[in-house]
C-alpha cells in the first residue's frame, strides 16, 4: 500500500512532474537543493516541502537530477525505509543504475531507472514517455504513481536498460537536429523560404520531432528558448558513445554527432538551449537560419 511519495529535484522537469503526484497520492513530499523552490512548489501545488531526511522516508522516492553522479552522491548519504522503491527519472548512466540497484538491495530497497522524454511541455501536461528498467514487480507497484505524469510507460528490461534507451533516443534527436540544420543550410543557400520548406518536410518523409516542434519554434524564430540545456544533451550523447565503445561497435554517424555537439565547451553549454548548437553550422557556413 503506497501511502506517501516524494520528489527530489524540482528543476525544469521535476517541477512539473511533481505537481501531478497529488492526483494519485494524498501525501506528496518535495525536496530541492535550493529549498525556496520546494516551498514555492508547496504553495502552488499543495505538495509538502520537507527536509531530505523526511523525503527519504516515503514509500516511493522519485529523483530527477542532472546526472547519475548527483543521484549516487545523494544515495550514499541516505538512510532509506526498507521496502521503498527509488524511481530515478534522471537521464543517467546504465552502469551506475546497476550499481545502485545492487547497493540498495542490501537496504531492502528497489531501484528503478526511469528516465523520461517529452520535454518540459510534456512534463507540464503529464504526457511524458517513461522508460523503466529494473525489478518488474517493483515497477508494477510504482506504475500507478508514475502514471500521474506519463503518456506512455514502457518496461524495457533489467536495471540500466532504460538509461541506455534514453541515451540512444537523445543521440538520435541530436542527429535529427544536426541533419535538419544542414539540410536547411543548403536550402537557404538556394534562396528557399525556410518556413515553407519546414512545412513541406513536416508533411513528407523527412519529418521528425525536431522538424515539427523545435526548428521553426526555436531556431527560425531566433528565440532559442532554454528548456533543455545543451550540456545535458552532451552528457546523454556521451552515455550512448560509452555504450558503443564498451560494446566494441563501429557506428560512425553517432560518433560524428558527438564531435559536432562537443564543439561547444561544457561551461558555455550549461547556459544555452540544445537548439542553439546550430549556430556552429551557421558560423561555419556564414549564414543564418530564419
Ligand atoms: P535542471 O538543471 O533544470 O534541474 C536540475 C535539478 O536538480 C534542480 O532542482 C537542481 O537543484 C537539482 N540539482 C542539481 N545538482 C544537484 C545536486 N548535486 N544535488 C541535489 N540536487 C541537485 O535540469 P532538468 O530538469 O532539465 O533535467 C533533469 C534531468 O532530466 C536530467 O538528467 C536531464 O537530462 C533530464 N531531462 C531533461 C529534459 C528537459 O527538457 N529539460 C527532458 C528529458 C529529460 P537547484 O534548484 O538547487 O539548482
Amino acid at each position: 500500500m503506497i501511502q506517501s511519495v516524494s520528489f527530489i529535484g524540482l528543476g525544469a522537469m521535476g517541477w512539473h512532474m511533481a505537481s501531478h503526484l497529488t492526483q494519485v497520492c494524498s501525501q506528496v513530499y518535495v525536496w530541492n537543493r535550493t529549498f525556496a523552490k520546494a516551498k514555492q512548489h508547496e504553495q502552488i501545488f499543495g505538495t509538502q516541502a520537507v527536509d531530505l531526511t523526511q523525503a527519504l522516508q516515503a514509500d516511493i522516492i522519485f529523483s530527477c537530477l542532472p546526472t547519475s553522479q548527483d543521484v549516487e552522491n545523494l544515495i550514499a548519504d541516505s538512510q532509506l525505509k526498507q521496502g521503498c522503491i527509488w524511481v530515478d527519472c534522471t537521464s543517467g548512466v546504465p552502469d551506475i543504475a546497476k550499481r545502485l540497484n545492487q547497493q540498495l538491495k542490501h537496504q531492502g530497497v528497489d531501484y528503478l531507472d526511469a528516465p523520461v522524454s517529452g520535454q518540459t511541455i510534456g512534463a507540464e501536461r503529464g504526457t511524458l514517455t517513461v522508460m523503466v528498467g529494473g525489478n518488474q514487480i517493483s515497477f508494477e507497484k510504482a506504475r500507478p504513481i508514475i502514471q500521474a505524469f506519463a503518456g506512455l510507460i514502457e518496461y524495457v528490461g533489467d536495471s540500466g536498460s532504460a538509461f541506455a534507451v534514453k541515451a540512444v533516443n537523445n543521440t538520435l534527436m541530436a542527429t535529427h537536429l544536426w541533419a535538419l540544420a544542414e539540410g536547411l543550410c543548403v536550402l537557404k543557400a538556394h534562396g528557399v523560404n525556410l518556413h515553407s520548406a519546414i512545412n513541406c518536410i513536416n508533411h513528407s518523409s523527412g519529418k521528425s520531432n525536431i522538424s515539427e516542434n523545435i526548428m521553426a519554434q526555436r531556431v527560425l524564430s531566433r528565440k532559442f528558448d532554454k528548456t533543455f540545456a545543451l550540456n545535458l544533451l552532451q552528457k546523454d550523447i556521451g552515455i550512448a558513445i560509452d555504450l558503443i565503445t564498451a560494446s566494441n561497435l563501429d557506428l560512425p554517424t553517432l560518433n560524428l554527432i558527438q564531435q559536432q555537439f562537443n564543439q561547444i565547451h561544457k561551461t558555455d553549454a550549461q547556459n544555452i538551449d540544445f537548439s542553439a548548437v546550430v549556430k556552429i553550422l551557421e558560423q561555419h557556413n556564414q549564414l543564418e537560419l530564419y
